[in-house]
């Protein structure tokens, strides 16, 4: 089963919420958490794990061929990126930390001057903790394409369990509903949105609960912080009755949660009232 923990906005405890599964998950199965969240993974970080970098992602970025290029200015025409700076008798200036890799400019050039490179976007990394498999992508520092670091991780993530050996994968995703969170949650049996009861975050994970629906995934919703306002939690809760998905569970906020991620341990391990939760969470899935 492959389920997706996202949530729409940042800071709700999404990647606190799947460390925490994936601990419950991997004392009874075989479990992979993949950190999807290219641009900030931090799930070796609540989890303790010492990364190793398993490869390289790597984007195609066009060459140019200058024997071949008459200086006509096309392919800075159909840049959208804004990657080519053309100045008129000049040849064109490529910058490459903006290039998505789209191609257009190859196409456009009607001397063919324009062949292909690779450059470095991202990396995959791999470790254990916690009898967790622990698969993370990583945005290189400058580059965009985060969209395409997670596309990558995922696929590569697949190579890692060539066997099939894991019966649970997680996929801890991004904020927001762009092109990382798309490549996190296709392909997944089920979406979990994790929300706080403050307006931007249910304004947020409504946007996330689209997204889960347009692509007919079954979702639910889980709670986090559901103390700080109990009126504001209620409200979630109507939404998610008049919506048919189901609450999955409601976490408290405590100063628990803060010792879990300054000491690097999960929460259940500085408190075991908490794997109660999480479980529950578990079963409800599982029950569905
Ligand atoms: S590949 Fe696309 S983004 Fe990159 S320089 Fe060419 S047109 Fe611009
Ligand atoms: S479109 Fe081709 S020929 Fe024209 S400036 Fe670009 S590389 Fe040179």
């Amino acid at each position: 089963m492959i389920i997706a923990v996202t949530g729409g906005k940042g800071g709700v405890g999404k990647s606190m919420v799947a460390t925490s599964l994936a601990v419950e998950l991997g004392k009874k199965t075989k479990t992979m958490l993949i950190d999807a969240d290219a641009e900030c993974p931090n799930d070796h970080l609540l989890l303790n794990v010492k990364r190793k970098k398993y490869k390289d992602i790597k984007q195609m970025i066009p060459k140019w061929n200058r024997s071949k290029c008459t200086k006509c200015g096309k392919c800075a025409l159909v840049c959208k990126q804004n990657a080519i700076v053309f100045v008129k008798n000049r040849y064109p200036a490529f910058v490459k930390d903006v290039c998505i890799g789209c191609g257009a400019c190859m196409v456009s050039c009607p001397n063919n001057a324009i062949g292909k490179s690779k450059k470095i976007i991202g990396s995959v990394y791999t470790g254990r903790n916690y009898k967790i498999l622990l698969v993370s992508g990583e945005l290189k520092l400058g580059e965009l394409a985060s969209g395409e670091v997670v596309a990558e991780l995922r696929k590569n993530s697949q190579k890692i369990d060539t066997k099939k050996k894991h019966d649970f994968v997680l996929i801890d995703s991004a904020a927001g509903i762009g092109c990382p969170v798309i490549a996190s949650i296709t392909g997944t049996d089920f979406v979990i949105a994790v929300t706080e009861p403050t307006p931007s975050a249910l304004h947020d994970m409504k946007r996330v609960l689209y997204l889960a629906d347009h692509f007919k995934i079954d979702s639910g919703i889980v709670i986090n912080k559901c103390n700080i306002d109990k009126k504001f939690c209620s409200k979630i809760e109507d939404f998610a009755k008049k919506k048919k998905i189901p609450i999955l569970g409601k976490i408290p906020y405590r100063k628990d949660f803060i010792k879990s991620t300054v000491s690097m341990k999960p929460v259940s391990k500085i408190n075991k009232k908490y794997s109660k939760i999480f479980n529950n969470i578990i079963e409800k899935i599982h029950d569905m």
